[in-house]
């Protein structure tokens, strides 16, 4: 139920998602067929016509077991894709590692070794139907799998997923096990990787979304790195492919997302898969998926992701990228943190009778709903005073306005009255952040679809305005609501809902 007079940007809807990243830059051009390969390689047109290759049911980032296991089952009946087991996670679930292509060049990909970071999952699905189907494209296609073979682990670690978290079963981070092995998941990755020796590793991640490009104001959508296999860094015939690799497709992306790529620290970390697998004497490419305003889901990196492995692919078995130069990977700016999710700017607070100005950065957090399997969110205030050196993906001038702190309602009420949710509305309206329910659930539906923090029998909480406390907070313009922030959410009052 919308909320009448006022906007809020939480809760997109899925054309939203799928339309929020503006893909205005990318010169349309057949010349991929031909010789001359355009600046932006083929990630554009491929873009274009996503549609396509779009594999349905995969809208959320929280993909289940059961939907993958789904996927790889229907392409059991594909002619082109071998499908076999590469092992079994902590809890027994299955990895499947999938291979298609019939070429020399053995290329191996793998995505979500982290649990909570499903953006390279869904675009590996979409990879294969792009590869199974038939269309322009034919010409990229073919030479693909006549030239490389494709192994494809999609969900390294599944128990890790099924949860969404980072972490396997045993709370294990994956990518800082690659010497002990300690993991089975690890394990699976160390055995394909020798089994394989792939001449090209893509070690495919997601990264915060709240990094930023270098100095500017530009949020961090794609990070990559050709991992340092020591210490000194130094660059091995094999690292200085992944480095030109990456290099090729940061010049493709500049056509298409200028300013929003960055390289992810090359610190050498002796535990991590990337680093390693380099060691070991096998190119590799890291690409974390970062953040896009309004595209929580991330079905607009889903998208990049995959065209960018097709460029990727195609540029392989082309060898396009291998005169590209050192210095284009050496120029990517670094991945830093300036951003937070909302930024409310030139607040006024009042402390022991005195009046104080500040910004105030908050972001969102995701977590688990203990009596469903969605997830709620809550906002963190995580720093306050000058942030003039920071920006928000939302953010909101209040020109000095009140900010106080969130106030929970009086009374209780009960969540299956059918004018509660109408109700809630009227209550934030009055200036309440949370509204106590007399039952101990309350559907998953109505958790989120009420404006307010709903605290449950016996649930308290306690509202300040500190960093590192929950941050519902009101902001206020005389005495009429200017905005406020609950569960994360930036709701501003006053807008025409004809806007
Ligand atoms: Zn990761």
């Amino acid at each position: 139920m919308p909320l009448r007079g006022i906007r809020w940007d939480g809760g997109l809807s899925k054309e939203q998602c799928r339309n929020s990243i503006h893909w205005s830059r990318f010169r349309w051009s057949t010349a991929y067929m031909k010789k001359d390969i355009p600046e932006g390689g083929i990630i554009g047109q491929i873009l274009e016509g996503y549609e396509a290759y779009l594999e349905p049911g995969l809208s959320h980032r929280r993909i289940s077991h059961k939907t993958v296991c789904q996927k790889i089952r229907a392409l059991e009946n594909e002619p082109h894709v071998k499908v076999r087991l590469a092992g079994q996670s902590l809890e027994k679930k299955p990895v499947y590692q999938l291979t298609l292509g019939s070429g020399p060049v053995q290329v191996l990909m793998w995505s979500q070794m982290h649990g909570n970071e499903p953006t390279a999952t869904m675009a590996l699905f979409d990879l294969l139907k792009f590869l199974m189907v038939s269309d322009n494209f034919q010409p990229v296609r073919s030479a693909i799998l006549e030239r490389l073979t494709l192994h494809l682990v999609p969900v390294l670690n599944p128990d890790g997923a099924e949860r969404f978290q980072r972490w396997n079963a045993a709370g294990i981070d994956l990518n800082r096990d690659a010497q002990m092995l300690e993991s089975p998941e690890s394990r699976i990755l160390k055995h394909l990787t020798d089994e394989i020796q792939p001449q090209y590793a893509f070690n495919l991640h997601d990264q915060s979304t709240r990094y930023s490009v270098g100095n500017t104001r530009k949020h961090t959508m794609i990070a990559f790195l050709a991992p340092p296999a020591d210490e000194a860094r130094s660059i091995s015939q094999g690292r200085e492919k992944s480095m030109k690799l990456i290099a090729h497709l940061y010049s493709c992306l500049a056509e298409i997302i200028p300013g929003h790529v960055a390289a992810y620290s090359d610190e050498f970390e002796p535990r991590a898969f990337g680093d390693n697998i380099q060691k070991w004497g096998h190119s590799t490419v890291l690409i974390e998926s970062g953040g896009e305003k309004n595209d929580r889901e991330k079905q607009g990196l889903r998208r990049l992701n995959m065209a960018m492995y097709a460029e990727a692919l195609y540029s392989i078995a082309r060898g396009m990228f291998l005169d590209r130069s050192l210095d284009t990977y050496h120029s990517i700016p670094p991945n830093t943190s300036h951003i937070f999710d909302i930024v409310l700017r030139n607040v006024r607070v009042q402390i022991a009778g005195e009046e104080v100005r500040m910004d105030v950065g908050i972001n969102r957090e995701e977590m688990p709903d203990p009596h469903s399997e969605g997830f709620l969110t809550k906002g963190i205030l995580a720093e306050s005073g000058d942030l003039s050196l920071f920006f928000g993906y939302e953010e909101l001038d209040a020109g000095g306005a009140l900010m106080t702190p969130g106030k929970v309602a009086p009374g209780m009420r009960s969540a299956k009255s059918p004018s509660f949710v109408r109700e809630t509305e009227y209550l934030l309206r009055q200036g309440y952040t949370a509204v106590q329910i007399m039952e101990e659930k309350v559907p998953y539906e109505i958790r989120v679809q009420v404006p307010l923090r709903i605290l449950t029998s016996g649930e308290t909480c306690t509202y300040g305005l500190m960093p590192g406390t929950e941050a519902d907070v009101l902001v206020w313009k005389s005495s009429e609501l200017f905005c406020a922030v609950i569960k994360g959410e930036l709701i501003r009052f006053g807008y025409d809902t004809t806007e």
